[in-house]
């Protein structure tokens, strides 16, 4: 779903093309314009992810290899990410490099972290213990974001990172017969990139 209100968002600010009521100057200038807005989208879409496993000295053992789209997940009914078990206090580092959109606390996901990265994904980091970054700023795949906790509704389990990837771009190619499986356009496996 934010995904599809970010796509959206971007389209409203495109200028409407309605070359009849123009003269050649202002044409010109609307046409670099768009140029350079699909340069920027390509060239997003072309930075390299380096995704790494976020939790620090994480392995295999610390998440459930089928937590990608488990059923029943109460109120989320699919559960559209990975989570990954350790202690609290275990240090967060940022998966890619990326702008973090949001630092902050929300009802179900506690304390999160929002990064933008490449290919225009973006990467959610929830139930965090402390938030170690601020929105608004850059980091890469060596940035310390946070540490594991169990905030928001995790509250009372054990601590975990509960980590998504959206794509902005829909894959729709991706959509199957699952539950809720048209989301599948807009969330990725992570696990599919730690291996
Ligand atoms: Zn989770």
């Amino acid at each position: 779903m934010a995904g599809n209100v970010l796509i959206l968002g971007i389209f409203a600010f495109l200028p409407p093309y309605w070359p009849q009521f123009e003269n050649k100057t202002t044409l010109g200038k609307r046409k670099k314009t768009y140029i350079s807005i699909i340069v920027f989208l390509t060239v997003v879409f072309l930075i390299p992810q380096n995704l790494k496993m976020p939790v620090k000295e994480a392995t295999k053992s610390d998440y459930n290899p089928k937590s990608f789209w488990f059923y029943p997940w109460g109120k989320s009914v699919t559960h559209k990410g990975v989570d990954i078990f350790a202690k609290k206090g275990t240090e967060i580092k940022s998966s890619t490099s990326g702008l973090v959109l949001y630092s902050g606390e929300i009802n179900m996901g506690g304390k999160i972290v929002l990064v933008l990265g490449p290919k225009w994904r973006l990467h959610y980091y929830a139930h965090l213990n402390e938030l170690k970054t601020s929105s608004f700023s850059y980091v890469n795949n060596d940035s310390t974001i946070g540490t594991v906790g169990a905030s928001g509704n995790a509250v009372g389990k054990s601590p975990h990172l509960h980590y998504s990837i959206l794509t902005m771009v829909p894959y729709v190619w991706r959509i199957d017969s699952d539950r809720q499986g048209w989301k599948k356009m807009f969330y990725l496996d992570p696990i599919e990139y730690f291996e």
